[in-house]
């Protein structure tokens, strides 16, 4: 497929002809890995762990919170990182979406997850509702794993802050990302009808997909 830039080397389309300048979603819909929309996806996710290690770091040279609650919490929520970024939502969330076959590598590149490993089979089907509900209990245990270690060290004001980072990323996300990305089964997804049927034009295997899923 041609490109309206050189810089624009991986795209969401995959068996059309049509060049960018000519498609309507261009510049609309998420349909290419582009820096500003992860900028502006991640930075309240990153505020947060700023204030998260803020909170600690003050509770420590304050009260003097055991190193092995502090070592201990870390460890936890990296572990649950690994497997939520890397096996869980990859299956629930992202195997069902087009940024997962971007390329054939066993690495991610989406503007939100980039870099984790791509641990399930692509599905281009709808995602289930027992997934959707999974996903967002997955998503808010990344916030509330640190809040709940904050009340435990008893930094009121940091759990305060956490927690309103928290309502910053999801509003913040609701209002940018999720209404242009591409995974339309998400739960939190916001595009347009419009824009949906314009992309299936351009992917065949996703829309066969969806077809069938509503015939069951
Ligand atoms: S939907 Fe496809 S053709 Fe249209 S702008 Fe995006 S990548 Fe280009
Ligand atoms: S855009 Fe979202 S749903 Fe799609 S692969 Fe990236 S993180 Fe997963």
């Amino acid at each position: 497929m041609k490109k309206s830039s050189e810089k624009i080397i991986l795209t969401i389309c995959y068996n059309n002809e049509e060049t960018c300048d000519s498609c309507s979603l261009f510049g609309n819909l998420m349909c290419k890995l582009d820096h500003k929309d992860s900028i502006i996806f991640i930075w309240p996710f990153l505020t947060m762990i700023g204030l998260l290690t803020a909170g600690i770091v003050i509770t420590r040279v304050k009260v003097g919170t055991p190193w092995w609650a502090i070592i201990t919490f870390i460890g936890v929520y990296f572990l649950y990182m690994l497997f939520f970024f890397n096996i869980w939502e990859s299956k629930i969330l992202c195997s069902h979406c087009p940024f997962y076959i971007i390329d054939d590598s066993k690495i991610l590149k989406c503007y939100a997850n980039y870099g984790f490993l791509k641990t399930a089979k692509y599905n281009p089907a709808p995602i289930s509702k027992s997934e959707q509900i999974q996903f967002l209990i997955g998503a808010l245990l990344l916030f509330f794993i640190p809040i709940t270690f904050l009340l435990i060290i008893q930094n009121f004001l940091f759990a305060g802050l956490v927690s309103l980072s928290t309502i910053i990323f999801f509003v913040n996300t609701m209002n940018t990302s999720c209404k242009k990305c591409p995974n339309f089964s998400c739960i939190l997804n916001r595009v347009p009808e419009e824009w949906k049927e314009e992309y299936f034009k351009k992917n065949e295997l996703m829309k066969k997909a969806w077809e069938e899923s509503k015939q069951k």
